[in-house]
């Protein structure tokens, strides 16, 4: 089984589209996404610590799609290398000022066997 981040909560669930346990959220909208941030591709530290970047912006936005929105682009601006994602340029000035009140942390990334504790130090 595979071990999923919910990008609605932040919280780590039990298969990238089964219904999240903590907000009852079964997916983004994007299966590929869903399936994209699991355990398939990235160590579960890496997942948790994307999860803190989701909470962190939840903290300071109430919109959905804002929130998805700086969460995509908060990724493809800090770890390239994942995705890239072009936000609507309507968006683009609203989604930055939620990245700077939320001021999420640093995600330090890791493929499935990769060994955290060793990039930590
Ligand atoms: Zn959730």
């Amino acid at each position: 089984m595979t071990w999923a981040l919910c990008l609605n909560c932040g919280e780590t669930k039990f298969g990238a589209i089964l219904k999240c346990e903590h907000c009852g959220v079964s997916s983004s909208g994007n299966r590929e996404l869903d399936m994209f941030f699991s355990d398939h591709n990235y160590s579960a530290g890496t997942l948790e610590q994307l999860g803190q970047v989701v909470k962190s912006i939840n903290a300071v936005s109430d919109m959905p799609d804002e929130r998805f929105c700086a969460f995509m682009l908060y990724v493809s601006t800090r770890h390239p290398e994942m995705l890239s994602y072009e936000p609507e340029e309507d968006m683009i000035e609203k989604i930055e000022e939620i990245l700077r009140k939320a001021d999420p942390p640093d995600v330090i990334v890791a493929k499935p066997n990769d060994d955290l504790e060793d990039k930590i130090q």
